[in-house]
């Protein structure tokens, strides 16, 4: 009853930054794979992936829908990935998803790979994901294959292989030559769908003998067989070498490199036959990890229709149609519509009441989903991105994702009262679906303070009240989201003791504090119970740890959430009738208050790293700004005729950067960050920063 074989599937991302052609090349893809009628110019503002409005204004795509296609008998199913940093996570969230990527590259108007292509690529390079190179916009002024090749070897640091060659470049630009098969193939139509096998142009044969020998080499380098065979100077057949390079491609020992032009609609079908012949399936790579949520033991779930079911859930949208949609990827396993799973990491029951495939312009209502299916499903309780869902007699947390805490915050207002209700109602629904999107009420100022991960993040939410829950809003200065942290241990004691007839409060602590790195995403913090002998019963040792997290939401020195504190219970003492867990507790939060006081507390701020990319003309007006905001110039490097300044400036010296940037460069220099880490921050800064929020 499966549409396509398990081997016959391919899960793919497309990754590219901003204008380097995505939409164009994924619409194209979707009206070649048959399933997108009409097609309509991104520019124009009707592409299909585009989900939401602003996106297409700005130009940017920021959710991460999957869209089911199909190609030569195989499933595709294309997963969204934004191009833009601060979305930095809805990329890794779309990477844990996909089983491979196409990355798009083109020969800037600056000369070279963009900044921003680098930031896109690493991330793929940190999950690992097999990829396939495809250099777009062949026929603009500039276009050049080679150098574009050159850069992704020299500057990615990847073994990049052309498997086709352009014919023609800039406005001559005709078709591309397969390396394999030596063949050319050129495509027209109105929509470029006639694709013509040609004679290679007598001028490119001798280079293209060139390019298919190198392929041949890095081919057979990769396999000693095959080397064996070259070096005595033996043919190697087609099929032998194609799946040689697909081996290679999914070790990630071999980027083959593609070209073509998405505009014109020239090299798109050739790219997608590349999918399916270098790109895994989901049995080609190894099973997903995970753990048993009762032991925490490590276990897997091997990608098959027989194992028991599991997903993940990486993507919550709300839909006007049909309300909360989840999108799913399945692992192992399968599941009727209609029927139950269980949310491992809610420890939740779901009825998985309808499952739907979503093709580009149509939902398909799915009776049963396989594995290494993606599909969306209406009407989940309690499932927010990147909990598990599996089958409940075979319980499996799998390898959750990891969100990084929002670096920036603004109070936020309904322009009316009557917006007020609706505002909270909207907001909660947009933190559903973004993880790194936050929101609270303040206690001290009552305001309403929404959080996030950088300028346009929060920008974005604000004109999506706007537009999808008609709450106009006004905000305020974005505020950093600076930490707190400990810079010496000590040993203290909490203890809190009160007997004032009746019954009375005992809870006491003795507890060692110590420093950890800050800048450890994965642990800020660590508890460990020294006890011996029961000097603190057993069920009073969490309420200790509770009351130290708690304390640890406000530091001392600003009231900013407190990170990179190891806390080791060693002793204490309890009194038979009046110790409760709320007496430790408060014993627990009054320890970790003393001993931030003797931890010589520095307050954090986060700093970005941060890619300047300017004319040689503007170079000093640049790097002078950025010295004045307090940053490090961390290098330089030519890039054509531009230069590239790498450096690492505190977020709170960047607010408004995009226009100040604009100003000095006449609109020429453009720029990329991310947060990179925090660092303690300058004493007269830190008092002007704890002085205003007094
Ligand atoms: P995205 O931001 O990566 O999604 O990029 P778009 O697909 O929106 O493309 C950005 C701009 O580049 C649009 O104006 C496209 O029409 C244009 N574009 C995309 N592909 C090509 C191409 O192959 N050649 C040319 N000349 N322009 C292209």
């Amino acid at each position: 009853m499966r549409a396509f074989a398990l081997e016959k599937t391919r899960n793919i991302g497309i990754m590219a930054h901003i204008d380097a052609g995505k939409t164009t090349l994924t619409e194209r893809i979707l009206y070649y794979t048959g399933r997108n009628y009409k097609l309509g110019e991104t520019h124009e503002g009707s592409a299909t992936m585009d989900w939401m409005e602003q996106e297409q204004e700005r130009g940017i795509t920021i959710t991460s829908a999957a869209t089911t296609t199909q190609w030569n008998a195989h499933r595709i199913n294309i997963i969204d990935t934004p191009g833009h940093v601060d979305f930095t996570v809805e990329v890794e969230r779309s990477l844990r998803v996909l089983d491979g990527a196409v990355g798009v590259f083109v020969f800037g108007a600056k000369g070279g790979v963009e900044p921003q292509s680098e930031t896109v690529w690493r991330q793929g390079d940190k999950y690992g994901v097999p990829r396939l190179a495809y250099v777009n916009k062949m026929d603009i002024l500039g276009a050049d294959f080679e150098n574009v090749v050159g850069m992704i070897k020299d500057r990615l640091g990847h073994n990049a292989v052309p498997v086709q060659l352009p014919i023609g470049f800039e406005t001559t630009f005709s078709g591309v030559i397969d390396l394999f098969l030596m063949k050319a193939y050129s495509f027209s139509g109105e929509n470029g769908e006639v694709v013509t096998e040609i004679e290679i142009p007598a001028d490119m044969q001798e280079k293209a003998e060139e390019f298919r020998t190198g392929l041949i080499e890095s081919i057979a380098e990769t396999d000693e067989g095959l080397m064996e065979k070259y070096l005595e100077g033996e043919e190697i057949d087609v099929p032998t070498l194609k799946a040689a390079l697909r081996a290679a491609c999914i070790s990630c020992q071999i980027i083959p490199v593609f070209c073509g032009s998405a505009y014109k609609k020239k090299g798109v079908q050739k790219l997608l036959d590349g999918v399916v012949d270098y790109l895994p399936a989901p049995t080609d790579i190894p099973a997903i990890k995970g753990i048993l949520p009762k032991t925490d033991e490590p276990t897997e779930r091997v990608a098959s229709d027989k194992e028991p079911f599991s997903a993940l859930a990486f993507k919550i949208m709300n839909d006007e149609h049909v309300g909360k949609l989840a999108f799913f990827r399945v692992y192992s396993g399968t599941l009727n519509a209609g029927s139950y799973v269980y949310n491992s990491t809610k420890e939740k029951k779901e009825r998985m009441g309808r499952i739907m495939l979503m093709h580009a312009n149509n939902r398909e209502d799915a009776q049963q989903v396989f594995a290494g299916d993606i599909a969306a499903v209406v009407g989940l309780k309690f499932t927010t991105t990147g909990d598990t869902l599996c089958d409940e007699k075979h319980e499996v947390i799998l390898e959750s994702m990891n969100f990084p805490d929002p670096v920036i915050s603004v109070a936020i207002e309904p322009k009316t009262k009557a917006g007020r209700d609706k505002m909270g109602i909207a907001l909660s629904k947009l933190a559903e679906e973004d993880p790194t999107f936050k929101t609270h009420t303040d206690i001290d100022s009552g305001q309403t303070i929404i959080e996030g991960m950088g300028e346009l993040h929060l920008e974005i939410i604000v004109d999506r009240l706007l537009r999808e829950f008609r709450v106009e809003a006004n905000v305020g200065k974005p505020q950093v989201a600076y930490r707190e942290t400990f810079r010496k241990a000590s040993d203290v004691e909490g203890k809190y003791v009160r007997q004032s007839g009746g019954r009375g409060q005992y809870g006491h602590c003795k507890v060692k504090f110590e420093p950890m790195d800050a800048n450890d995403s994965e642990k800020s913090f660590e508890f460990i119970d020294k006890i011996v002998g029961g000097a603190v019963p057993k069920e009073y040792i969490p309420a200790i740890e509770n009351g130290i997290k708690e304390a640890m939401h406000s530091g001392i020195i600003g009231g900013y959430p407190v990170l990179g504190v190891r806390a080791t219970l060693y002793d204490g003492s309890y009194h038979d009738v009046d110790s409760s867990e709320m007496a430790f507790k408060i014993a627990g939060s009054m320890a970790f208050k003393e001993a931030m006081r003797k931890s010589d507390p520095a307050l954090l701020e986060p700093i970005m790293k941060v890619d300047v990319t300017v004319p040689e003309d503007y170079m000093g007006d640049v790097i002078g700004d950025i010295n004045s905001r307090r940053g490090k110039i961390d290098g330089m490097e030519a890039r054509g005729n531009a230069q590239v300044i790498h450096a690492f400036v505190p977020l709170a010296e960047m607010f408004g950067y995009a226009t100040d940037l604009r100003g000095k460069t006449q609109g020429r220099g453009t720029f990329n960050m991310e947060v990179h880490h925090y660092e303690p921050v300058p004493k007269s800064v830190q008092d002007k920063v704890v002085g205003t929020k007094e």
